[in-house]
């Protein structure tokens, strides 16, 4: 790696619009930090797709560099937690938001934000995990924790075709439950089955007005689309079930009522993979390493270039993205 690379850096214009360009930055561009880790993968999240077109405040500081999720090598560490040559993975923790983020040759980033690449997983294979399959595992902890299981009966993953939802999916399968995937692409139902879904519904089922409560289907859930779809996805889960809620890709308000938590005993489990503490990230990793079936990562893996990741924070807005992204000519 030359003192040169290049990066994506978002500006804000006049009129309060995010613009995006490439430039070439040099180390000493970058934001302070105890380790550089040069980029070997990143990808492209819903929230990178927030922060690119400005859909969404993702970014809070100007300019920046946006990317969420990197894979990489450390190239030099002024930490005793890491070493020249360690492989490493960084998801959240405001990088890409408040902190120059993924989309650049080089980062320079704080040595407790980053977690050691597990030997299973090659960069390119991290990324198709990313940030997304990352949070389905802290979901699927929570549901774990709090004391749900297959031999309950079904899970329920939403915006399964997505990121979250595809290695929700996978992950849920593997562990022998039955599970029930929503999606608004019926077209994907095989694609779906192939990952493990035993069910595929349309996700209209579940954006009808909510009522209080409706007929008991599922005794877990990993939703990353919030709003009517949430509202209805608790209000049909089975007594003591829970759902783990981690997204708002359908919309950020929750329009239910307080009787599936009254009535049935059901919880609302919140993941928030971006601050989690380190611990919990290193337990997350370790269990993707042991459990995601072989073939999974291939299966819903969707190799870009770098020139494609504007084009891409466009099309995962508009729900035209399959699976995970994986960008490695960083
Ligand atoms: P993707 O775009 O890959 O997946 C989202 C999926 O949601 C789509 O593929 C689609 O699935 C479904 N969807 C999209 N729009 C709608 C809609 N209007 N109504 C119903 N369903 C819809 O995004 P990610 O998987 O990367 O992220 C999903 C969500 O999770 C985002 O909101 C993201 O911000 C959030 N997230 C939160 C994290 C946390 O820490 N809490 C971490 C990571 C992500 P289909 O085509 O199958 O219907």
């Amino acid at each position: 790696m030359t003192n040169r690379f290049k990066a994506l850096v978002l500006t804000q214009g006049d009129d309060g619009r995010t613009l995006c360009e490439e430039r070439v930055l040099e180390a000493s561009d970058l934001m302070d930090g105890d380790v550089d880790v040069a980029v070997e993968a990143t990808t492209v999240n819903y929230k990178d797709g927030l922060a690119i077109t400005g859909r969404s405040p993702v970014v809070r500081r100007w300019p920046m560099v946006p990317g969420v999720d990197l894979a990489g090598t450390v190239t030099a560490s002024r930490s005793p937690l890491w070493r020249e040559g360690d492989r490493v993975i960084l998801n959240g923790w405001g990088v890409g938001e408040t902190h120059y983020g993924a989309y650049a040759g080089l980062v320079r980033v704080k040595a407790e934000w980053l977690v050691a690449l597990p030997e299973r997983f090659s960069f390119q294979e991290a990324m198709a995990i990313g940030t997304a399959g990352y949070t389905a595992m802290l979901a699927l902890l929570a549901l774990e924790r709090f004391g749900v299981s297959p031999d309950h009966g079904p899970a329920l993953v939403t915006g399964a075709a997505g990121g979250v939802g595809s290695v929700a999916v996978s992950l849920l399968a593997g562990r022998g439950w039955h599970v029930v995937a929503s999606t608004g692409r019926p077209a994907e139902a095989g694609w779906l089955g192939d990952l493990g879904a035993a069910e595929v519904v349309d996700r209209s089922e579940l954006s009808a007005s909510p009522k209080p409560l409706a007929r008991e289907r599922w005794a877990a859930g990993i939703d990353s689309v919030g709003g009517t779809t949430l509202a209805n996805a608790l209000a049909a889960t089975r007594r003591q079930g829970a759902i783990a809620a981690c997204g708002l890709a359908g919309g950020m308000e929750l329009p239910g009522s307080v009787a599936p938590f009254i009535l049935r005993g059901v919880a609302l489990l919140g993941i928030d993979s971006v601050m989690a503490p380190r611990p919990l990230r290193e337990e997350a990793w370790a269990r993707l390493a042991a459990d995601l079936a072989p073939g999974t990562l291939a299966h819903i893996e969707v190799p870009i270039g770098f020139a494609d990741i504007v084009a891409t924070a466009h099309a995962i807005l508009e729900g035209r993205v399959r699976g995970r992204v994986v960008v490695t000519d960083v």
